[in-house]
């Protein structure tokens, strides 16, 4: 198909970083969980991921591994925990406005980049 991925490298796919920062609320938009806000517990922006607390629970069910003494595993059986979800899935949700909004970027006087709200226009980190 493409001659760019010859040899196994991966060329031109640039990690860029993501809208959604750890610690952003934000409101699932799609699956199962739409309608959920949580805060992001973590970012993956190599995969467009986000974890989310609370949101995109599954149930693995933990085996006991025979692995080294040294290393006990403290959980076995049904554990319920948040999976990562795609960044497309969740919105962030302004905390001046309260709102699911799409993320603007402008600049500060003093050429500090910011996150802006695109509904009420306040910045969304603080400056
Ligand atoms: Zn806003």
């Amino acid at each position: 198909m493409s001659t760019a991925t010859q040899k196994g490298k991966q060329v031109g796919r640039m990690v860029r970083p993501l809208k959604i920062r750890k610690g952003d609320l934000v409101e699932v938009i799609a699956g199962k969980d739409r309608g959920k806000r949580g805060k992001v517990v973590q970012t993956f922006p190599r995969e467009n991921r986000v974890l989310v607390d609370g949101v995109n629970l599954v149930v693995r069910h933990q085996k006991r591994t025979p692995t080294s003494r040294a290393t006990p595993q403290t959980q076995t059986g049904r554990v319920t925990k948040p999976a990562p979800l795609h960044v497309s899935k969740v919105m962030l949700v302004c905390p001046r406005c309260n709102q699911r909004t799409r993320i603007a970027t402008s600049f500060t006087q003093d050429g500090k980049r910011v996150r802006t709200c695109k509904k009420c226009k306040e910045y969304i980190d603080s400056v």
